[in-house]
């Protein structure tokens, strides 16, 4: 090969790179300059809570966050100073331990949010989350089945963390599990590796807009929710699982949730609501870095009771009407599904769908604005209300 020609490889690999590094630079201008948060609307919000019988309290925050205390890189105090700047009412503390107790100890109200704390217990079937509980006298035990058990006789309940992550979930005997994880922030970072890489200068920049590029259906998670929840009450979690970036991961995944009193003034009294709250599947999640999900609502009328998210229809209800609001000022779409299969869809403000059950019937919605947000990923996914076959 004579001089000349490596010479001109050596060009053509170069202009090749320098194309490749030009059509990169656009691409990642293009991610920063066009993401764009769609913000709550508060005329229709409100117009929204006027309608409301009875009126919710409606209360936003992050689930399982980890500290200094195992192994997160920011103190208690500072999460608590973050979830404030982040404008959330709770922060939700899930330190590894059975449980983790100077995690418990640093509850408290703190940078004028509430710190709650439940903890992760490594299990033999996997990673378990245990919330609401009454500090226990000896540890859990490392047994999930046991584990769960042990902390619902304290008055918690347990949520199945990442059940399809590295550290996956296997499979056993139900043990009254209170809820599953749909989506969860370090899981999908690690899964996506080398988009997260690509999106390293997005990260730095607008790290909501990275965020919420790396989420993918979240199919195998709802698939085994839909068929948990035909069998018993389990509610889904949209999961931070924030060790560091806790900024960005804040702002990605809220719980709403919805309180049927003011929060108490007493810490003790505020941290007993939220989680009977939970504990009762009264909440829904979004996606809130794609756009300010407050406001959304569903619930179901029967004929002279009010059924909020997480409720089971008394025996013998008779029909009911489903009503779902989302008061939103941009475009989504809006479906109501029975035992996970889609049977009604509105683009409009409301969704009103009458039957007499069974099923188990719950609500997602997607955003149809250009959003970073993968049109096929849920925007908002509300916890189910459950219509029992009447009994002879
Ligand atoms: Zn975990
Ligand atoms: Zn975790």
């Amino acid at each position: 090969m004579g001089r000349s020609e490596a010479v001109k490889k050596t060009r053509i690999v170069r202009r090749g790179l320098a194309f490749l590094a030009i059509i990169y630079l656009g691409w990642l201008a293009w991610q920063i300059v066009f993401f764009r948060r769609y913000g709550a609307a508060a005329p229709a919000n409100s117009a929204v809570e006027a309608a409301e019988t009875p009126r919710y309290w409606e209360s936003e925050g992050v689930y399982h966050v980890h500290t200094s205390f195992s192994d997160g890189r920011r103190s208690a105090d500072e999460v608590a100073a973050i979830g404030a700047k982040a404008g959330l009412d709770f922060v939700i503390l899930t330190d590894h331990g059975a449980p983790n107790e100077a995690s418990l100890a640093a509850q408290g109200r703190k940078s004028g949010i509430l710190l709650l704390a439940g903890c992760e217990i490594s299990s033999n079937r996997g990673h378990l989350a245990a919330l609401g509980f009454a500090v226990p006298t000896r540890p859990f035990s490392q047994e999930a089945e046991m584990a769960a058990r042990e902390v619902a006789g304290l008055g918690g309940f347990t949520i199945i963390a990442h059940p399809y992550s590295k550290i996956h979930w296997s499979w056993g005997p139900w043990a009254g599990y209170g809820g599953i994880e749909i989506f969860n922030g370090d899981t999908t970072v690690k899964r996506r590796l080398v988009r997260t890489v690509l999106s390293l200068p997005i990260l730095l920049i607008r790290p909501e807009a990275a965020l919420l590029r790396l989420l993918a259906p979240p199919q195998a998670e709802t698939g085994k929710w839909d068929r948990l929840a035909a069998a018993h009450p389990t509610f889904a979690y949209f999961a931070a699982d924030a060790h560091f970036a806790y900024g960005a991961l804040f702002t990605l995944f809220h719980l709403h949730v919805l309180l049927d009193s003011p929060p108490a003034s007493d810490f003790e009294g505020a941290r007993g609501q939220i989680f009977a709250a939970l504990k009762a599947g009264r909440f829904y999640n979004a996606v809130e870095a794609a756009a300010s999900a407050r406001g959304f609502r569903f619930q179901a009328e029967a004929e002279d009771v009010l059924l909020p998210m997480g409720s089971t229809a008394p025996p013998g209800a008779g029909p009911v009407r489903f009503v779902v609001r989302t008061p939103f000022a941009f475009a989504h779409e809006t479906y109501l599904l029975r035992n996970g299969i889609e049977i009604a869809r509105s683009a409009g403000p409301e969704l009103v769908f009458r039957t007499a059950g069974p099923g188990v019937f719950r609500v997602e919605v997607f955003l149809r604005e250009r959003s970073p947000l993968d049109p096929r990923v849920p925007w908002i996914v509300s916890n189910p209300i459950f219509l029992e076959r009447p009994s002879r």
